[in-house]
């Protein structure tokens, strides 16, 4: 390749060589064998044009990113413009000191200037400058020094160059500014790394005059309305999707008017595909800037089974990849370019770019532009800049965590209007949310992977240590675990994030280093093994979850001792900081100890109110029964989980013994004393004589504990600081003078709330299906999921499909995926109905499989419709598979939303003579319809309690 030299710099006896290639790649040439060439790199002058045989440097040394290795060369002639040249191919960024690696240089206090290790090694180290003030030389007795003016005292670079250094370096002079060696302070070694930025040459030529930007305003930036109506087709055909969710198609349009947007919804709410899909029907290119590697390659690859081209750009590649890429987005067949902020920065993109046709411009990440965000970006302000060069498109912010300053930011960086703001409910319906107190993490976190058998997870830990010793058992009991900090070597790190993401069914054991950009859509539980630092961090945790939108299990652990660790930390703050960290721990504490649906204090902390009382998909609003079981039933039907029971006489025991002591004792030992231990302490203070000693023997030891922890939560009990002992509140008081008190029985509980399987699907089948998935996967370098969803496996497995046609109707089987896929998976379900004889099922029947899968609402509205329609209970409660029980308890919801009620349909469910049918209506007169055992035990238990639900219902209807 040719290159042409633009620096030299003195290195030792020798000379390091910067140059710079045709296609605006900025190079570091180093010599094959240093050691044998005492001079080497002499015979390069600045200002010459070579050709040079290279190979990329294995081992680059930072922070020297474009390092390679010269094999052979051969000098070709002298370059008389090589400003121009440098002007062509590598931009030179006009203005003050402030704009070299712009936001990774700090000042230090001497003046010299370094930059910060951000994320490893900077993207680049070499950069051209037009200072907008001289430079003076300002030696010290060992370099040649020059110095910039600044408000503060000036900003010192040293001079590395070959040149004759001159007294004054005069503003707009264009410049070489590079990077020099790595190194840490010696007082502060676990500080990060830095490097100096020295001045590595200038050109004295004449200065070109400075093209004028022209305002992105003044620009009649074309729209593309026309194509609006076609979004739902593509929707359909190319990505396989039924319906645009929430927000989706108001984005899209937008998009094709030509409006700026910036859109808030959390992960996996489908943010992706509002620039995706009109990338396929707008003319040009779409850019989508994201700081997550991972996350382009896993999108850049499933676009390219949707069929749309698609491609990358950035550290990841090698040189040729690199060009290879630069040919065919220069092509024009590329539909979406996703790039690092640094290398679509980088001037010789920019200038790609401007070629291009550019017509939306995507900020993926966007909080990382504001300051107040918890990320940000200084590359990401830069952004901004970036669009005034590419007039013609339309901007689209997007962004999962973003506070009210953080959007505010946003908006003003990027010029986006309120009305062009994008904000979508918190709410993740399918991930199931519940907190448990930790009795025995081991136990509790083998119940949930046991639940999970075979399914992708996280599980978060407080420290490297904490993952190290988990992982470690976990691993010694067969289970396929990984663990995850940012501990490890960093090959070790890349090789565990890159099996959880090709491999089926990874449990990766991780801090909180692992999971930006993790795009894997299956990952069906998150269990936090420790608590989280705060809600945000634990909400973004979580939403790592359940991204195709099956249910997907979040459970944490709940324990005293890292409220006790937490508050350790917050205690060792700078004071300033204090208030916060107390603030964010109490709205955590408020989550884990709240008795209502857990979304409430969740979307709150996000500025959310949530209105539903029953989210039916937390372990509060799942394991609500009280009513029910206050008249002493279990919970019937497909929607209980846990039973909430009567737990007064424990209770009591409890806080009796608690007094007895004098309540300056903690936890354990109130225990000992119950279970009658004869231990020194027990026996040495004489609590053998309490008459709490030896009453609790039939509870163990691990299950008092739970139930101790239920006391202090709900309230009963309060712990002392510093020791954690214990003390009565004035609730506890009023328990023992005869307020009952409920809870969950121990032991139960620890088994977690194990995901619904959301639709009925052959599992034998899915099974076979997900085994060839997997092997077409291996062949082809992809992970599985970037083939097929687990969503589209069941909808397979659920409906057998067994024509391209059937195929089409299947979620997530667009024309392309189809194409591909169809030839290999249809024989396989064909073989199994054939050997199963399973009939064809034709169309799917969409409203079953709907009210099944629905949630919520959308169940109660399907089963209140059949049962207007003139369909039984009985009838209902078959198709669906559910207890008769609960589509009384969705009738009755329907009722209590203001739905008529079909009386004759209930009174066709009852079994009770008439006679009875009177006794009961009086009953629920006298008693009320709150409790039922009242009205049960009137009747003399001669009504089941499952008469009694059909008929406190028809109560309700003919008397409210
Ligand atoms: P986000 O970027 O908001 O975290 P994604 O864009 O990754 O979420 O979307 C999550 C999943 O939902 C993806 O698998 C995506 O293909 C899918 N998805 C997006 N829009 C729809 C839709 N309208 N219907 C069905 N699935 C969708
Ligand atoms: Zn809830």
């Amino acid at each position: 390749m040719k290159v042409v030299i633009v620096a030299k710099t003195r290195m030792r006896g020798g000379a390091c060589i910067g140059a710079l290639t045709f296609d605006g790649r900025s190079l570091r040439l180093i010599a094959k064998d240093q050691e044998t060439n005492n001079n080497f790199n002499m015979d390069y002058q600045v200002g010459e044009v070579w050709e040079v045989e290279v190979s990329e440097d294995a081992q680059i040394t930072p922070p020297h990113v474009e390092n390679v290795i010269v094999q052979r060369k051969r000098r070709l002639a002298p370059m008389m413009k090589i400003d121009q040249f440098i002007e062509k191919q590598m931009p030179p960024l006009p203005g003050g000191v402030e704009v070299i690696f712009d936001g990774l240089t700090q000042p230090t206090s001497t003046g010299t200037l370094y930059i910060a290790e951000r994320n490893g090694l900077p993207s680049r180290s070499t950069i051209f400058w037009r200072p907008n003030q001289a430079l003076r030389r300002d030696d010290d007795r060992k370099r040649i020094r020059y110095r910039y003016p600044t408000g503060d005292g000036g900003r010192t670079l040293t001079f590395v160059g070959f040149q004759r250094p001159v007294s004054e370096i005069p503003a707009g002079t264009l410049l070489r500014v590079s990077l020099a060696h790595w190194w840490r302070p010696r007082e502060k070694p676990e500080g990060e790394l830095r490097c100096y930025v020295q001045l590595s040459g200038w050109f004295p030529y004449k200065i070109p005059t400075k093209p004028q930007p022209v305002p992105a305003q003044r620009i009649q930036k074309r729209t593309y309305e026309n194509k609006i109506p076609e979004i739902d087709q593509v929707l359909n055909q190319v990505f396989g999707y039924q319906d645009f969710r929430h927000l989706q198609r108001e984005i899209i349009a937008n998009i094709f008017r030509k409006q700026d947007s910036l859109a808030v919804m959390p992960t996996g709410s489908g943010k992706s595909l509002c620039y995706q899909l009109p990338a396929t029907l707008l003319p040009g290119m779409t850019v989508v800037v994201s700081p997550l590697i991972s996350l382009m390659e896993d999108q850049v690859l499933e676009l390219r089974e949707w069929g749309i081209p698609a491609v990358y750009l950035n550290s990841s590649l090698t040189h040729s990849q690199y060009l290879e890429t630069l040919a065919r987005i220069k092509s024009g067949q590329i539909k979406l370019l996703y790039a690092a902020p640094e290398t679509l920065l980088r001037p010789e993109t920019i200038l790609l770019l401007k070629k291009c046709r550019v017509e939306c411009f995507v900020i993926d990440e966007a909080h990382c532009i504001s300051e107040w965000g918890h990320d940000f970006r200084p590359e990401y302000r830069q952004l901004a800049g970036l669009r005034a060069q590419l007039p013609q498109a339309v901007t689209l912010a997007v962004t999962a965590t973003a506070t009210q300053r953080v959007r505010q930011d946003i908006k003003k960086s990027l010029l986006v209007s309120d009305a062009n703001e994008f904000i979508s409910s918190f709410d993740r319906k399918n991930l199931v949310l519940s907190v448990v107190d930790k009795i025995d993490a081991l136990e509790q976190t083998r119940d949930l992977i046991d639940a999970h058998k075979g399914q992708a997870g996280i599980i978060y830990c407080s420290t490297r240590d904490r993952v190290d010793t988990l992982s470690e058992q976990l691993q010694m009991l067969g289970y396929p675990v990984l663990p995850y900090h940012a501990g490890m070597e960093s090959d070790a790190r890349r090789r565990h994030q890159h099996r959880f993401r090709y491999e089926e069914g990874i449990i990766m054991v991780a801090t909180i280093a692992f999971g930006m950009g993790i795009n894997k859509s299956n990952v069906r539980f998150i269990l936090h093994y420790n608590l989280p630092k705060n809600l945000e961090n634990y909400y973004q945790q979580i939403g790592r979850a359940g991204r195709d939108g099956l249910s997907a299990d979040c459970l944490m652990l709940y324990s005293y001792g890292d409220i006790a660790t937490i508050r350790y930390f917050i205690e060792q703050e700078d004071p300033k900081r204090r208030s916060g960290s107390e603030h964010r721990l109490k709205t955590l504490l408020a989550y884990t100890d709240t008795h209502t649906c857990r979304r409430k204090p969740l979307l709150s902390y996000f500025g959310e109110t949530y209105e539903k009382d029953d989210c039916e998909a937390c372990d509060n609003c799942l394991h609500s029964g009280t009513e029910h079981l206050a008249a002493g039933l279990e919970l019937t039907g497909d929607e209980s989980g846990t039973q909430q029971v009567d737990l007064t006489t424990p209770a009591r025991q409890y806080l009796v013994c608690v007094k007895e002591t004098g309540e300056i004792f903690g936890m354990m030992h109130i225990i000992n004393i119950l279970r009658g231990s004869k231990s020194k302490k027990v026996l040495g203070k004489g609590h053998d004589r309490l008459s709490s000693y030896n009453i609790g023997l039939e509870y163990t030891k691990k299950q008092w504990r739970y139930l101790a922890g239920q006391f202090i939560r709900q309230g009963l009990l309060r712990r002392v600081q510093p020791h954690g002992s214990l003390e009565l509140t004035s609730v506890g008081e009023a328990v023992l003078e005869g307020k009952k008190v409920w809870g969950v029985v121990p032991g139960y509980i620890t088994k977690p709330t194990a995901s619904k399987v959301d639709l009925e699907y052959d599992s034998d089948l899915f099974e076979q299906l997900r085994s060839l998935r997997t092997k077409l996967a291996g062949e082809r370098e992809l992970p599985p999921y970037v083939i097929f969803h687990d969503r589209t496996l069941t909808e397979m497995a659920a409906y057998y499909p067994r024509t391209s046609e059937d195929m089409t109707r299947i979620y997530g089987v667009g024309k392309h995926k189809l194409e591909q896929y169809g030839p290999h998976f249809l024989p396989v379900i064909k073989a199994y109905c054939k050997e199963k004889e399973i009939e064809p099922v034709n169309v799917p029947s969409m409203s079953i499989a709907q009210a099944k899968t629905a949630r919520g609402r959308k169940r109660t509205q399907y089963i209140w419709e059949r049962f207007q329609a003139g369909d039984s209970i009985q009838a209902i409660a078959s198709e669906l598979g559910f207890a008769s029980s609960t589509i009384l308890n969705h009738l009755k919801k329907a009722f209590v939303s203001g739905k008529p009620i079909r009386l004759d349909g209930l009174k066709d469910a009852s079994e009770l003579s008439q006679a009875d049918e009177k006794g009961v209506m009086k009953a629920f007169e006298e008693f009320g319809t709150y409790r039922l055992r009242p009205v049960f035990d009137a009747l003399d238990q001669t009504a089941s309690y499952d008469q009694l639900h059909i008929w406190r219902l028809i109560y309700r209807i003919t008397t409210e």
